[in-house]
């Protein structure tokens, strides 16, 4: 037990963590680009946040969240998603008082125990937007476009934009009694969990992935035949803002999401090369979150994005090609006299700028060399007896194996010059 992470938990190794890093900081950048400030939120909130916020009827709440009590009585949960958190936030904070619309990103861990699968963990990892202050179906556009272009930007374009409208509170009531009349009659065919959905949460039984469930659902009432005009006028202008900027979107009655807070436009991008757990990001418009949290009446929209499903497909389809890192020089030394001058050596390049690494393990010369030939290291240098003696350093490139003699008050301009021309000659 000592030896092994918890269920569902994964460590990140180095060299996986090159692969996040990458992602991370493409996701920021293409934040950037759509105005998109970053908040982080803390990793535990009240639970009455997201039994509020998720929803009491959602699997999240009914049987994913990691709850407990904290030393003096109170009940926290880690957050299993990222926009309830966002929205507490969005009100304590008073944002509604800055421009708005209010565009924040995030990069956050998200629990739930789930069962864990391959794509399913129960410690995951999520970007995320969300924009607060505007009913203007352009923004449900903006938070598609922004995950479409980040995926385009990471080398993923074998997905597609599922995109559906779930309604308002108002025309929704109409579409769950319609969904449930249709369904009473083959209550018995449908799991056991959307037969008690039924009376609870009708509509998340178009999300079941049961092979029977789909089967049952086939001939169902379609949400989109009953929005009102409004909802029906917000999901016809996305559809033409999406047009507009050239986003490819199908129409997908089926979405529904698994988060009671979604109201209108609802979305999936879901990709063919993940087999069950295919959905790499999900979101929608929530207009009636921050008001249902305390808050004022706010209009919303965002999305989730799963960074292990993403870190998956990136892995499946050798999408990244990331420089291996590496030493750019390595000091060796010839006699253990030599390390004061090694010492200094090191971290006048540390401080230059120059990724620089010596020995640790008082290996032999030979053994040193091995060393950084293993590391990855572009140049060893050496330091023996002469060149103690005549200030003259031994310089071997390690990936054509020439060496070459430098004035040690020459070495760190030397090295960073060969550095910034990559891998040619020094003339
Ligand atoms: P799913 O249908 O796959 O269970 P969901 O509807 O529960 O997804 P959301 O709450 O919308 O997921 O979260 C957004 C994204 O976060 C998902 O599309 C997915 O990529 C990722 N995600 C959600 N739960 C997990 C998990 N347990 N492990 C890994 N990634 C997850
Ligand atoms: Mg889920």
């Amino acid at each position: 037990m000592l030896t092994q992470a918890p269920r569902g938990t994964k460590d990140i190794l180095p060299e996986e963590a090159v692969k996040w890093v990458f992602l991370e900081n493409k996701f920021r950048e293409i934040c950037r680009r759509f105005s998109y400030r970053e908040i982080r939120t803390p990793v535990f909130e009240h639970t009455e946040l997201f039994r509020r916020g998720v929803g009491e009827t959602t699997d999240i709440v009914e049987k994913e969240m990691y709850t407990f009590q904290d030393k003096s009585g109170r009940s926290i949960t880690l957050k299993p998603e990222g926009t309830a958190p966002v929205a507490r936030a969005y009100i304590e904070h008073k944002l509604y008082n800055q421009p708005l619309p209010v565009k924040l990103f995030y990069i956050t861990p998200g629990f739930r125990y789930e069962r864990p699968q391959a794509g399913r963990l129960r410690e995951f990892h999520q970007f995320g937007v969300e924009a607060f202050g505007s009913q203007n179906p352009l923004l449900d556009a903006e938070v598609m476009a922004l995950a479409m272009q980040f995926l385009k930007e990471i080398g993923l374009e074998d997905v597609v934009l599922h995109i559906n409208s779930i309604g308002c509170k108002l025309c929704r009531q109409g579409y769950r009694k319609a969904l449930k009349d249709f369904l009473v009659e083959s209550r018995q065919k449908l799991c056991e969990t959307c037969s008690s959905r039924l009376d609870r949460n009708p509509l998340r039984i178009l999300d079941c992935k049961n092979h029977e469930c789909i089967k049952v659902l086939e001939g169902a009432p379609i949400v989109l035949d009953y929005l009102c005009d409004e909802c029906k006028s917000h999901f016809e202008m996305v559809k033409n803002a999406l047009s507009l900027i050239n986003i490819d979107y199908m129409v997908n009655s089926r979405i529904v999401r698994g988060l009671d807070y979604y109201t209108k436009t609802v979305f999936e991008i879901i990709s063919d090369d993940l087999g069950a757990q295919s959905t790499v990001c999900g979101g929608g418009r929530y207009d009636d979150l921050i008001e249902e949290c305390g808050g004022p009446p706010t209009p919303a929209a965002g999305f989730g994005m799963g960074i292990e499903r993403l870190a998956a497909i990136l892995e499946k389809n050798n999408l990244v090609e990331l420089p291996e890192e590496t030493a750019d020089v390595f000091i060796a030394t010839m006699k253990d006299e030599y390390l004061n001058t090694a010492l200094k050596l090191l971290y006048d390049f540390r401080e230059k700028g120059i990724a620089a690494e010596t020995d640790y393990l008082k290996r032999s010369l030979k053994a040193q060399m091995k060393y950084a030939d293993k590391i990855l290291a572009r140049f060893v240098l050496i330091i023996g007896e002469e060149e103690m003696n005549s200030g003259v350093l031994t310089v071997k490139d390690l990936t054509n194996g020439k060496q070459y003699k430098v004035d040690c008050k020459k070495i760190i301009d030397y090295i960073s010059n060969r550095i910034r021309k990559g891998c040619g000659e020094y003339e």
